[in-house]
């Protein structure tokens, strides 16, 4: 696509219908932003686009504040690895939104130090949308081993060893499913990206009150019950719109868009937080906010399947016969996953509430602030808590072979990964260095390399009021083994486990 030097922007369109008065779902709006083709704050192909991550970009994100986080997610997988028996083969590595690529780099420098594990990596999956981020990504793990195109995306081999595949698919549905293989995922900062639907709670309008129901007391008139629980049935979810301001509210220099409450139910108003009883326990709350990200239970749905195998189908289907020459949903033509053992893990890490409902948290970021998701579209980075409850609802509702730890806040998992010995044991390694002069460095520069050091590990731990330690939960998914009789189920390291390494 050629670029004509002045920034395209995604298109924010009617995506809500007729009924919304020319209004946008959430959901769209931010899918438009984020990744659309044309102008996507991710995938905009623009040869000026600034780098999103860093000091100079919008934001930064752990793995590059510190080589240790990665390091001691690396450190994590090896520790499923051992607690599920070691496997010789079929292991792959995956990570969703991987962004520049440093999780993973850290976690492939750290594994390699386990040569029987790195010996059983068949694959590394990366899952971007974005093609500049996988260019990025590419050059980073690769250098400057030749990036093919592939049937799932393109592929490369590590620029440690041309035995080990790296492999970038857009969608993690093009990455093959395949029950004999051991998956250890990760998703650093991805589901907070995916978009969501906002839904507020309502009362019906009322219907005409003849008053004959009500019974009179000297105290005034009393609601039979009957009539309050008609009424309380008949609250309702009206979904959130993001709508184009009117021309006489529109100011020079402040955002085009608003949100506003949908004046009828849209199809997602009446499905969506109706999958749940955490939400159908808020409909009657009068005014209370929920926010729904379909999109990441999907995520979350497949990634169980890959790790603990599908539910068993109800007996009460129909045979497969029956289904043939008629139109089917895709769940009912997805190929059941049977895994005879259960196998490997996923990590998520992002921010959002440990366990109440996402309100109210769609935000805009833009050069390390918080700005109006409105503002300008494509050009500011928009993201949601993530509803980490609401996901692990999806993957034990997905999978009878998983259960899920946590989530715990980020301060507790590194804490207890090691995360103060690690920075101890990189500070001293960078002194031993300079004190046997085999650095070169002089004094000013290993004085900045361990202030890098300690500011870098404080920061992910810091449990101040606004502290990384505390806005960041991490969740795992890993396979259900039911406990010997007489044993303790068993517990992930971070999440209150241990393993002899
Ligand atoms: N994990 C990285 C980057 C986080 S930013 C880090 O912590 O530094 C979000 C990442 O998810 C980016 O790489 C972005 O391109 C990718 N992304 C966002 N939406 C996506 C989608 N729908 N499918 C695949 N990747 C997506």
């Amino acid at each position: 696509m050629e670029f004509d030097g002045e920034r395209r922007r995604p298109q924010v369109v009617n995506t809500a219908g007729k009924t919304t008065g020319g209004s946008s779902y959430i959901a769209s709006y931010m899918r438009q932003c984020l990744t659309s083709d044309l102008g996507g704050y991710y995938t905009s192909s623009a040869p000026s686009e600034h780098d999103q991550f860093g000091s100079k970009g919008d934001f930064v994100t752990s793995p590059e504040i510190s080589q240790i986080f990665g390091e001691l997610i690396g450190i994590w997988v090896v520790a499923e690895w051992i607690a599920q028996g070691r496997k010789g083969d079929g292991i792959y590595l995956m990570e969703l939104g991987p962004g520049r690529g440093t999780l993973m780099d850290d976690m492939l420098r750290t594994i390699r130090n386990f040569p029987d594990m790195t010996k059983a990596i068949e694959a590394v999956y990366m899952v971007e949308a974005s093609p500049r981020l996988r260019a990025a990504q590419h050059k980073l793990l690769s250098g400057d081993r030749p990036l093919t195109e592939n049937e799932f995306g393109h592929e490369s081999t590590s620029r440690h060893s041309d035995d080990l595949k790296i492999i970038w698919a857009e969608d993690l549905r093009l990455v093959p499913k395949e029950a004999s293989k051991t998956p250890f995922i990760v998703a650093h900062e991805f589901f907070d990206a995916l978009p969501i639907h906002v839904f507020q709670a309502m009362p019906q309008p009322k219907q005409q009150d003849d008053g004959s129901s009500t019974i009179q007391t000297p105290t005034g008139p009393i609601e039979p019950k009957q009539r309050l629980k008609q009424q309380q049935d008949q609250s309702q979810w009206r979904e959130l719109l993001v709508s184009p301001k009117p021309p006489h509210r529109l100011k020079e220099g402040e955002p085009e868009f608003e949100l506003s409450l949908s004046r009828m139910a849209t199809p997602h108003s009446m499905y969506l937080p109706e999958t749940s009883p955490r939400y159908q326990a808020l409909k009657n709350t009068d005014g209370a906010t929920i926010e729904v990200s379909p999109e990441s239970q999907s995520y979350v749905r497949d990634l169980a399947i890959r790790l603990g195998g599908s539910n068993p189908t109800p007996a009460t289907a129909p045979p497969p016969s029956a289904a043939a020459g008629r139109r089917v949903g895709s769940a009912v033509m997805e190929e059941p996953v049977i895994k005879t053992q259960p196998s490997g893990a996923a990590l998520f890490i992002d921010y959002g509430p440990a366990s109440t409902i996402p309100a109210n948290s769609l935000r805009g970021v833009r050069s390390h602030e918080r700005v109006s998701p409105f503002e300008s579209p494509g050009v500011v980075d928009i993201s949601a808590d993530v509803d980490f409850m609401g996901l692990a609802e999806s993957a034990i509702n997905s999978s009878p072979g998983v259960e899920v730890h946590g989530p715990v806040d980020q301060a507790r998992f590194l804490t207890a990964m090691g995360i103060e010995e690690r920075a101890s044991q990189l500070v001293k390694r960078a002194v031993d260095k300079e004190r046997g002069g085999s650095t070169g460095q002089d004094k000013g520069e290993l004085t900045e390399l361990v202030k890098r050091v300690e500011s870098g590990w404080k920061r992910l731990v810091d449990r101040g009021p606004q502290g990384m330690g505390c806005l960041y939960q991490v969740m795992a998914v890993v396979p259900h083994i039911p406990p010997q009789p007489g044993q303790q189920p068993r517990r992930p390291v971070g999440f209150g486990g241990d393993v002899p390494m």
